[in-house]
Parts: C-alpha cells; structure tokens; sequence
C-alpha cells in the first residue's frame, strides 16, 4: 500500500474504496450496479437521503439551512455564489489568500462590484492577513477555509456584519466548525469528502431570494433545493462514495474524533520540519494548515534525492505545487497517521543519508 499524501484528489478510507468497488458490480446485492439504476430509484433515494443526513448530523446543521449535493466542482461555485448573492451594482467582499480565493472573486466580477478586504500576494500567500474590516454594506464576504497550495489556514472567522461565504474545500469535516456562522459553506468532494464530480453546498435559506436578475435553472440554488439535488440526474456514483466516507467517519467519532487524530498527525508532523536542519516551513506559524503541510529543504540539491527516498518507502504525491516549489504533504481525514510516521522516518533517515 501507498502512503497517498496527494492534494486532491486525495486519499479515501481503503474499506470505502473496497465498498464503492463491490457497488461497482452489485450494490446492496440487488443484483444491479450502482452505475446503472435510476436517480429516482429507491436504493439511490435511500442513498442520497443517507447523505443529507450524515452532513447535518457530522456538522451539527442547524434548521434554516439546505444541503445540496451539485455538479461543476468548487469552480463552479465561484461563479454561482454571486449570480445568486450578489444583487446588480451591488458589492461583495472577497478576502485573497490564494489562487482559489482569487479565482472566486474573479467570477464575483461578472455580477457586481468586489471590494478585496485584504490580500497576502505580495508574500505569495504564505499568511492569512488579518488586520481588516468587513464591509457592513456588502452582499456577503467570501473567505477560503483553507488554502491548498500554500498550506494556510483560518484559524479563527471573524464576527461579521453580513453572510459569510466559505470554500472548504480542503477541510470540510477536518475540525469542528458553527454552520451558524456561515451563511453558505461550499466543497468540492475530492479532497476530503469522496471522490471528484460532486460538490457539497450547505446554504442558509433566508441568504436567498435577494437578487432581481434571472438565474438560469441549474445555477439557481433555490431550484437545486427544491428538486433535492435532483433537479437533473445528480452524480450518482460520486454521491454514494461521499455517503460512504461520511458512514466511516460517523464510525470513527464523528468530527471531534477525526480533528484529534488531525490535530496529532499535523503537529508531529510540523514538529520534525522545525526540528530537522535540511528541512523549512513555508507557511507562517500561526497560520499552519492542518491539511496540507509545505515545505521546502534549505538546499534545494537535496530536494530531488529526497523526493527518490519518499518514491522508494511508497510515499506519493508530495511534491509541492508549482507555484510554492518544495514538498506537500496531504494529510487529509483518511490519511492514517502511520503514513505521516513514515515520512517524519524518511525525513530523518535523509538526514542520516547525507551526513
Ligand atoms: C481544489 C480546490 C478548488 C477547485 O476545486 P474544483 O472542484 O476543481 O473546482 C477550489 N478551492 C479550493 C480551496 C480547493 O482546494
């Protein structure tokens, strides 16, 4: 087995995987596959309806609040957030801590006005800024959770006068989070949640309903809730590997259980990078990602021996990405800490290596 420290799509729980495989063939033992019955059947209903439920029950969703299950990724988001939000001449407010974060405010663009409260470009986005007002007469403020690239992280969402907008997608159900502080919350599935094509939205239903413009039916959110992520055929596939990974970290204690072992996980793994001479953090301290953790060596000649070492031992996907350089490790709910102890183990017998 791989030690699988991609960015994303990421790792999933192996027993979901084996799961999702005898889905493939026959699900449920219905004799059928997944892949070919109908959206409106009762075992797929069953499914979506299993999902739903697992979403409000892991992130304790308060009443008010629809969760929907949608195509076209976080990148779709970007641009359905303000078509819906953001009234003609109106403005939104966009915090910049990264590509995604700057990609979203792009899209917001086409809508309206964007006012950026705050931006850490100038460092290539390794802190969160902080010092910032937020804007009383805006539509909403948009932040990203957790910046995948550059290994930063909210650590704390300030008080604000208006809806908060969030992209998780790289730390959905990693920690615990108040839904009620949000007033919509969006995911792309395929870093933390399940696999690619399928996006996770929860949205306030009162936040709605504020724009004049025509939304066409399958960018208009208040469609998607009343056809329960079915006003179209939804990503069939794609939603029932969601559900079972939501099952797996039911079983494993839930939310509160999984940002212990992340918790664990991130902070031996940020402590052998301060402590081992070859190695250095990328990020701002306060602002560490417990997602996904960059580096780089301080000789750069070391950096292609010792992705060599990573290949040898089964350790995958942590080469930075190409805007940071350097190292990425992923650890994402479903990467067990043993993997990230086989890392921390390579990190050190390099240094022993080089000596
Ligand atoms: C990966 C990622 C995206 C892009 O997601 P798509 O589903 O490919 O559109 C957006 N925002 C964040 C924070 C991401 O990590």
């Amino acid at each position: 087995m791989k030690h699988n420290f991609g960015a994303g799509p990421g790792i999933l729980p192996h027993e979901v995987l084996k799961q999702a495989a005898e889905a493939v063939v026959n699900f449920n033992g219905i004799g059928l596959s997944i892949l070919e019955i109908s959206h409106r059947s009762a075992e797929f209903e069953a499914v979506l309806d299993e999902a739903v439920k697992l979403v409000k029950e892991l992130l304790q969703v308060p009443t008010g609040y629809s969760v929907l299950f949608l195509q076209g990724g976080a990148s779709q988001q970007f641009a359905m957030v303000p078509y819906n939000l953001l009234p003609e001449g109106g403005k939104a407010a966009y915090l910049e801590t990264g590509v995604w974060a700057n990609k979203a405010a792009k899209e917001a663009k086409y809508f309206g006005n964007v006012e950026l409260v705050a931006t850490s470009k100038e460092s290539n986005f390794t802190y969160i800024p902080k010092d910032y007002e937020i804007p009383a007469d805006a539509a909403y403020f948009h932040i990203t959770s957790n910046n995948t690239i550059y290994g930063t992280q909210l650590q704390e969402f300030k008080k604000s006068p208006v809806p908060v907008v969030s992209d998780m997608s790289s730390d959905i159900f990693s920690r615990h989070i108040s839904v009620e502080d949000f007033g919509l919350i969006y995911a792309g599935a395929q870093k933390n949640m399940g696999p690619a094509g399928v996006t996770l939205v929860i949205v306030k239903d009162d936040i709605l309903g504020k724009v004049d413009r025509k939304i066409p039916a399958m960018f208009n959110y208040q469609t998607q809730i009343e056809g329960g992520s079915m006003y179209n055929t939804p990503p069939v596939f794609a939603i029932y590997v969601s559900m079972l990974t939501l099952r797996w970290l039911k079983a494993k204690g839930g939310v509160a259980a999984i940002e212990q072992e992340n918790n664990a996980k991130a902070e031996q793994l940020y402590r052998e990078i301060d402590r081992n001479p070859l190695f250095k953090g990328v990020a701002a301290i306060e602002d560490r990602s417990k997602m996904n953790v960059c580096f780089v060596m301080n000789n750069p000649e070391h950096e292609k021996p010792f992705l060599k070492l990573c290949d040898e031992k089964g350790i995958v996907g942590i080469k930075g990405h190409r805007s940071v350089g350097g190292f990425r490790a992923s650890i994402y709910n479903a990467l067990p800490i043993t993997s990230v102890h086989t890392l921390i183990d390579t990190m050190q017998d390099f240094a022993e290596k080089i000596k």
